[in-house]
């Protein structure tokens, strides 16, 4: 068993590994691992960012072995661990970037199915993006990007490593498949529609919280992804499968069930849409998961745990989604 029985060894004993799950270093050989990455110098507003993944894995600690909903033991592949987290500078923000590239990109030789990483704000997910394109012989990746907002400005204060602009950065170095990447669950205001519309002009299409009732909830939602995802394929048996990044920004979530986080936005997805979209992504035929991240927690802000504990499940659904099963 990856876990400790928790027949034998309390759940809330011990020092805390994501999901109670044996920790390695970040040299080890794993299936999957999890990754904490602790920064938020990218921060606009609320900060704190930098305790998620600690917070996220006080919170996993309840997480079980086998996942009724998908249908798979997540944690039964192979050597499944907690890598534990990539350090960096607190202070610098080009530096901080540069250093979680270089070691998620010495990291991912060593992870055959997927890397989970946990953050920290969502400048985090620009080196990681870069460093799986790169891994995977330059090809783009697909980005399902969950978030109630874009992160595809250009800079913010002259600075062009933030949790506002790391989409744009991987459009920029052209790591991102722009026929296939989407994102899910925007909502709010904006500076002006010009906003929306350089999104849109780099080739994103969305999906707004306001639409997921029209499209059916969140089985339509997803089935919207899959029209999408299918559309690029261009019908040839040969293609090779799409090389898909999910990407979840906690506050795509309503903030009435997930308080603990930097820019809170009114009118979002309820936990059981987000998790519902995250297990139905397995549904989408033509595609191979190289990874995924959590991020935006901010624990201060936090009310008994539940933007935690919900960004562990949602980690948990991500982990799944590597695991080989039944497509649902
Ligand atoms: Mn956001
Ligand atoms: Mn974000």
């Amino acid at each position: 068993m990856a876990q400790p029985d928790p027949l034998k060894v309390p759940r809330y004993a011990n020092l805390a590994t994501f999901a109670r799950l044996p920790a390695a270093g970040p040299e080890a050989s794993v299936e999957v691992g999890v990754v904490g990455i602790p920064f938020d110098g990218g921060c606009s507003y609320r900060p704190g960012a930098r305790f998620g993944p600690s917070a996220i894995r006080q919170a996993s600690r309840l997480l079980r072995g086998y996942n009724p909903e998908q249908g798979v033991s997540p944690f039964e592949v192979g050597r499944v661990a907690d890598l534990g987290d990539l350090p960096c500078t607190p202070f610098d923000n080009r530096r901080a970037v540069e250093e979680m590239h270089r070691q998620v990109a010495a990291l991912l030789p060593r992870v055959r199915r997927m890397p989970v990483f946990l953050g920290g704000d969502h400048t985090i997910s620009y080196p990681i993006l870069k460093a799986l394109s790169e891994h995977h012989g330059g090809r783009p990746l697909t980005l399902l990007h969950f978030d109630s907002h874009m992160d595809t400005w250009d800079d913010y204060f002259g600075e062009g490593f933030t949790h506002g602009t790391p989409f744009r950065r991987a459009f920029d170095e052209g790591v991102l498949d722009m026929s296939t990447s989407m994102h899910i669950g925007l909502r709010g205001s904006v500076q002006s529609p010009d906003d929306l519309e350089q999104d849109r002009a780099l080739g994103f299409r969305t999906i707004r919280c306001a639409e997921v009732d029209e499209l059916g909830g969140p089985a339509g939602v997803v089935r919207r992804i899959g029209e999408r995802l299918t559309a690029s394929q261009n019908a040839s048996q040969e293609a090779p499968p799409l090389l898909c990044y999910i990407s979840v920004d906690i506050d795509v979530v309503d903030p009435s069930a997930a308080p603990g986080t930097g820019t809170p936005e009114c009118g979002g997805l309820s936990a059981l849409q987000l998790l519902t979209m995250v297990r139905r992504l397995r549904t989408l035929p033509g595609v191979q998961w190289v990874g995924g991240d959590v991020v935006e927690v901010a624990p201060a802000y936090d009310v008994s745990e539940i933007t935690a504990t919900l960004a562990a499940t949602v980690a948990y659904e991500i982990i799944s989604l590597a695991a080989p099963g039944p497509r649902l």
